[in-house]
């Protein structure tokens, strides 16, 4: 899955959400998050974003690390 980091904090810019073939970018209260287990890997919010906040989980800068685990934990919050 690709993954968002935290460069989208209070950007939300929703470009991302827009591409998305299968509306698994969901928002949050200051960034966007994308569902592990409904993102189907096609890349299209990839370049879209005007931050380069997203990224394929395992090349997610180690800086912004923390946040594959935030994307996850997202979606177990109730
Ligand atoms: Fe959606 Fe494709 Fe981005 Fe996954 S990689 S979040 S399916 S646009």
């Amino acid at each position: 899955a690709y993954v968002i980091s935290g460069d989208c904090i209070d950007v939300l810019d929703r470009s991302c959400v827009e591409v998305c073939p299968v509306d698994c970018i969901y928002e949050g209260s200051r960034k966007a998050y994308i569902h592990p287990d409904e993102c189907v890997d096609c890349g299209a919010c990839e370049p879209v974003c005007p931050v380069t906040a997203i990224a394929y989980r395992d090349d997610v800068p180690a800086g912004q690390a923390e946040f594959v685990e935030d994307n996850a934990r997202f979606f177990l919050e109730p």
